[in-house]
């Protein structure tokens, strides 16, 4: 049985399509993805020798090694074009996966590809950022809780209206807010379009948590006599502001 993060992410996954799943560990998700029968055929991609190896066993061990390809290398450069439809990346911070991703694309390896889910731990909006420079629409997010972590599961499709409908996503919705259009856009980026439109306790309870973390980040801040520290702090504490806002907006 998959945990309730990794069970999310494979009910997006569109049923037929050959899957992608790259940083893939234990190969878990994919394993499922056959064992379900949600996909035909998958590739599991993995930088790092041990997670590979036990990738590969993973698959022998459920008799899968007809059908689960696993290949070590970095990123997307595993796969080749119109191998997959679907891509999946998750459990790695939204930096490195918009790295992965940009570089995924500059060397053609998402031509085919139609859907992604992509499950970042932390920095959600550089993930979203980069679905929206890349004209991906934005088709549905979720967010969950599962032994005190809270998780982000972004699904995002190539349609051929995706600039418009982005725009559409990023550019409504913003009536209770006091917050300006360019503001609304960036915390939207930070938040998630569809999280805020739908506020669940644990987007309260993810958000709190960030303002807990940054509150401890001005206090430390406060004791430092460098002035970059007190232009950091004025720039958290604004930040701070701007979440807060929202949050009482929401409620
Ligand atoms: N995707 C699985 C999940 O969500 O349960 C495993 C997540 S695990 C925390 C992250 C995995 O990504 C590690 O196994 C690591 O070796 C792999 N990884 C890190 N950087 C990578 C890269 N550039 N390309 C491929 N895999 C990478």
């Amino acid at each position: 049985k998959l945990s309730k993060r990794l069970q999310k992410i494979a009910d997006y996954v569109t049923i037929g399509n050959r899957v992608a799943d790259i940083g893939s560990d234990h190969a878990m998700l994919p394993v499922y993805l056959l064992q379900a029968n949600v996909s035909p055929s998958a590739i599991a991609g993995e930088l790092n020798r041990g997670p590979y190896e036990a990738a590969r066993k993973q698959g022998a061990d459920a008799g899968l090694t007809a059908r689960l390809t696993v290949r070590q290398g970095d990123g997307l450069s595993v796969l080749l074009p119109n191998e997959a439809e679907t891509v999946t990346i998750a459990g790695m911070g939204g930096s490195l996966m918009s790295d992965i991703l940009e570089a995924g694309y500059a060397a053609g390896k998402l031509e085919g590809v139609t859907e992604l889910v992509l499950q970042p731990n932390v920095g959600e909006e550089l993930v979203r950022k980069w679905l929206l420079k890349h004209n991906w629409f934005l088709k549905s997010e979720s967010i969950l809780e599962e032994d005190g972590k809270i998780y982000e599961v972004l699904h995002a499709v190539r349609i051929n209206d995706a600039e418009k409908r982005n725009h559409e996503l990023y550019h409504s919705g913003n009536k209770q807010m006091t917050l300006g259009v360019e503001q609304w856009f960036l915390i939207q980026l930070q938040m998630g379009p569809y999280l805020l439109r739908q506020p669940q306790q644990v987007l309260f309870r993810k958000w709190q948590h960030e303002l807990n973390k940054l509150e401890r980040i001005c206090g430390q801040l406060a004791t430092s006599e460098l002035p970059e520290s007190a232009i950091k702090r004025d720039q958290f504490l604004a930040e701070m502001n701007v979440i807060k806002e929202v949050l009482q907006c929401l409620r």
